[in-house]
């Protein structure tokens, strides 16, 4: 029977596939466990095992080669490789002749290599991880547990999983997936970031998500938020219709963001490092609004060497010879930890806790390196580098901050206003720097005090909340630049609200681009202004997002 499931649309557009589910972790197994008394057999199923993990790796390489990913080849015969080690398998086989149950023996001998490559510089720390992966697809095949990771299919597929973590999404293939699907997360959750910035739809916050069994065949409708079990052939090819014809409409609208009385509005986008440059070109962006910097320091137990630094720096600043981009320094903690950079002690609430520019205060080396990556990789360039600090409160942190960058040589220093504070007293925050960008997405989450990594507070993190757009109309006045480069600023009707408030660039995922740019050019300055009135004058999130769109009458033919 076909079912429709109700969550959270975080990511517009429709896709359909067969459900793959992300598996949870492998969980150690028991110490002390103990094999029935036939070694011989215990080791033959062990090594086994470790041989068809191999295998499936060298399958996988091949395949990979085969679709012209050679390096995916080259770390995936590596793994194969570490699987097949014969110390490795030595080590088994001894923990095995002590009695020692199979799972347990794989677990503790690789533990053994685990312990010698951390302890072994940098590259080989990175191991690890590649390490436990191979452990982990061991241990699942004599439990008989599904096994962990991004799912293998032969097809494209519809992702399901409790939610996303960044190291389960760096290795997917955006041609394979067709929809994410999550448990948790809410509207500004990464796996929210990452499937606008993917372009692929994405449904978050459903409950019983996980529960849809792999291979059943799904319909995702991103912008209603909803998941249809089972639909019919016609209703997907009517609704994938649909959501081509609306990208021709909007093909249709080109050139530098502005309203359609030619109030300019430059649209940037949202990047995570050079890999994103080619989506943000190819949907106009006239610059970087936000590099987040951390996704280079993600999965590292050192931060990167300074040379390393200032080339992923260059290579998105090349990317705007004319343009601008803006960079947003280490926003280490709370929702992005950092393995080099933890909190200096138990944190009952990380987003109160330790993060951004406070972490940075504490490890002043760390930020005048990155400052000092960025002033070397914007020499000579003809960009314009403007460089922000994430989570400031005060008039002293904006000061900190543009001191520490005036030292390293940076000529425009920002500060990001995402904590109510900051928002309310913008005015005292103004004179330290020489701009403000919105980040709407932590904004919410303080304003409405709802952990934006909790699905079932998907309601409260709706930067449509009245109490959101009071915050932000402080800052858009308080007399220096101010853009906006939370999510918020990727929902069309929003991004005019936001720009009848005042705000002066609107930064986004590269793939919610065209339909912001479009929804900009249909309505006038003052129909913004009108909508922006009317929002903030609504009592709900609902109720803003009605009245504004009563002032935007365009909207309807954008289909939105
Ligand atoms: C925000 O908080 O709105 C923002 C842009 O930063 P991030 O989502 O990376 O916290
Ligand atoms: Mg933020």
């Amino acid at each position: 029977m076909p079912e429709v499931l109700t969550g959270a649309g975080v990511s517009p557009g429709v896709g359909a596939g067969p459900v793959r589910r992300i598996a949870g972790d492998v969980p150690e197994p028991e110490a002390g466990s103990r094999h029935g008394g036939d070694a011989a057999a215990e080791r033959d199923g062990a090594l086994a095992a470790l041989e068809a993990v191999a295998a499936d790796l060298e399958e996988r390489g091949a395949r990979a080669a085969a679709a012209g990913n050679t390096d995916g080849r080259d770390v995936l015969n590596a793994q194969a490789l570490m699987a097949r080690d014969p110390g490795l398998a030595d080590g088994v086989t001894a923990k095995i002749g002590e009695g020692m149950g199979a799972a347990r023996a794989v677990f503790e001998a690789f533990g053994v290599y685990r312990e010698m490559l951390a302890g072994a510089g940098e590259y080989m720390a990175a191991r690890v991880s590649d390490l436990d992966d191979i452990r982990d697809r061991a241990i699942a095949r004599l439990l008989g547990l599904p096994m962990p990771g991004v799912p293998e299919s032969d097809e494209p597929f519809v992702l399901v999983a409790r939610d996303l973590a960044p190291a389960d999404t760096a290795v997917l293939d955006p041609a394979q997936v067709v929809a994410f699907v999550t448990e948790e997360g809410g509207p500004t959750s990464h796996t929210a970031i990452l499937a606008r910035t993917m372009g692929v739809p994405a449904v978050v916050a459903l409950p019983g998500a996980t529960a849809l069994a792999d291979g059943t065949r799904v319909l995702v409708d991103g912008s209603a938020g909803t998941v249809r079990t089972d639909p019919a052939d016609a209703e997907v090819a009517a609704a994938l219709a649909a959501g081509a014809a609306r990208d021709s409409a909007l093909a249709e609208v080109s050139g530098p963001g502005a309203t359609k009385d030619g109030h300019a509005v430059p649209l940037l986008a949202n990047v995570g490092g050079p890999k994103d440059l080619e989506a943000a070109l190819a949907n106009g962006a006239e610059g970087v609004g936000l590099y987040r910097t951390e996704f280079l320091f993600l999965d590292r137990s050192v931060p990167p060497s300074d040379a390393e630094q200032e080339e992923a720096y260059r290579k998105v600043l090349e990317a705007f010879p004319e343009g601008r981009v803006v960079v947003r320094t280490l926003d280490a903690g709370a929702d992005k930890p950092l393995a080099f950079l933890p909190p200096p002690g138990e944190e009952p609430n990380p987003a109160l806790g330790e993060r951004g520019l406070r972490m940075a205060r504490r490890h002043p080396d760390v930020l005048a390196a990155q400052l000092a990556a960025l002033a070397r990789a914007a020499a000579g360039l003809s960009v314009k580098l403007q460089v922000m600090a994430p989570m400031v409160t005060d008039a002293a942190e904006a000061a900190f901050f543009a001191g520490a960058c005036r030292d390293a040589g940076i000529e425009h220093p920002g500060v990001m206003i995402e904590v109510p504070a900051a928002a309310l007293r913008a005015r005292d925050l103004a004179p330290e720097v020489e701009f403000f960008s919105i980040g709407t997405n932590d904004l919410t989450q303080y304003a409405c005090a709802a952990d934006r990594q909790v699905g079932g507070l998907a309601h409260l993190q709706d930067p449509w909340q009245p109490a959101v757009l009071d915050l932000v109309a402080p800052a858009a006045a308080a007399g220096v630049p101010c853009g906006v480069c939370g999510e918020a600023a990727a929902d069309p009707a929003l991004a005019c609200v936001l720009v009848g408030l005042g705000v002066t660039s609107l930064s986004m995922s590269a793939p919610s681009l065209p339909l912001v740019r479009a929804a900009l050019a249909r309505h006038t300055l003052d129909e913004c202004r009108r909508a922006a009135e009317a929002a903030r004058a609504a009592r709900s999130a609902a109720g803003a997002r009605e009245a504004a769109r009563s002032h935007l009458p365009g909207l309807a033919d954008l289909g939105i």
